[in-house]
């Protein structure tokens, strides 16, 4: 009889106690609700964004240096590849940055370069016509970014590029991370392709590209908080350098390779490449650089697809983040 009695009390007690956790558990839910459905949201709409597709998609909270949502991290953080025409914002940078450089100035782009007997081509048939600056980085000019380019040494295209954290590790918490590649091009070949982010000497992770378009939003400055640590970039150049990066950025969305990421109501900058995969010829990967708002910007998207065709396509994934964005802050 005792037994039973004090196996009764015991049960009970363990039932009350099943009965606090459970309130304690709707007090957490009803206090924490809101945060929590937020950061969930967002990794959701990266996860169904990025669907079956094979790449990665990463989305840095402008405010806090946090990663907001990451989908495929090991490819994000661990795998490099071409960035094709997004080295375009190094090249650029560079450019802008030498001495006598006039972005006003214009060159004719009838849809290649010829080097010796090498013709490097442009995206488009029949070509772009004449081509300032800010129109080169909108509708991706490789021409422009070859003749122009021709005046700029290796090194100062690196070291440019080093500033933005390519080439070497974030210092993020997840092993494995790559440092992606950063090598002097051999000859002028290898130079001419450099410049379109093209040819093997320039590797980046997604990581990187993300890194990229955050200092360009940050206005020449962005904190990455990697797990525990907060790495600073900071680059070192001009205002109107800075400047010049941002209109061409924000034309290329209002009108140029990114126009598939514009979204109404809300003014977004980026910039979209193409780079072939060495590994299968013909296939191409696809990127997407940017953020929103223009002005005061909270959010940096990239979306990286594996021999995902060109990069128009890749800002087209963006859309549904940035239309995600405006409709939570409507
Ligand atoms: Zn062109």
């Amino acid at each position: 009889m005792k037994l039973t009695k004090i196996k009764f009390n015991i049960n009970k007690s363990i039932y009350r106690g099943g009965e606090i956790i459970f309130l304690v558990f709707l007090i957490f839910l009803l206090i924490s609700g809101v945060s929590f459905s937020t950061g969930k949201s967002w990794q959701d709409t990266a996860s169904k964004t990025l669907g079956k597709n094979k790449g990665s998609i990463i989305i840095l909270d402008m405010h806090s240096g946090k990663i907001l949502a990451v989908v495929n991290p090991r490819i994000a953080f661990t795998e490099s590849f071409p960035p094709g025409s997004l080295f375009k914002i190094i090249t650029g940078c560079a450019l802008l940055e030498s001495q006598g450089f006039n972005p006003s100035g214009k060159i004719t782009c009838r849809n290649y370069f010829a080097l010796g007997t090498r013709k490097f081509t442009c995206n488009t048939p029949g070509g772009h016509g004449n081509v300032d600056f800010i129109k080169a980085l909108a509708v991706s000019c490789s021409v422009y970014f070859y003749s122009k380019g021709q005046r700029l040494d290796g090194r100062e295209i690196l070291s440019i590029a080093s500033s933005f954290g390519l080439g070497k590790k974030s210092g993020i918490d997840y092993r494995g991370e790559s440092p992606g590649v950063l090598k002097k091009p051999g000859n002028k070949e290898q130079f001419t392709l450099m410049l379109a982010g093209e040819g093997g000497t320039c590797m980046i992770t997604p990581l990187h590209a993300a890194l990229m378009v955050s200092i360009i939003a940050g206005r020449g400055k962005f904190s990455f908080r990697a797990g525990k640590k907060i790495h600073e970039y900071k680059i070192k150049v001009r205002k109107k350098t800075i400047a010049l990066l941002l209109e061409g950025m924000r034309q290329s969305v209002k009108k140029g390779t990114s126009k598939g990421a514009s979204v109404e109501g809300l003014e977004i900058a980026g910039k979209t490449g193409t780079s072939e995969d060495e590994r299968f010829p013909g296939e191409t990967h696809a990127w997407f650089a940017g953020f929103a708002p223009f002005d005061k910007p909270e959010i940096a998207v990239v979306i990286f697809l594996e021999d995902g065709g060109h990069g128009f396509e890749a800002a087209g994934f963006a859309k549904k983040i940035f239309k995600f964005y405006r409709d939570k802050n409507k």
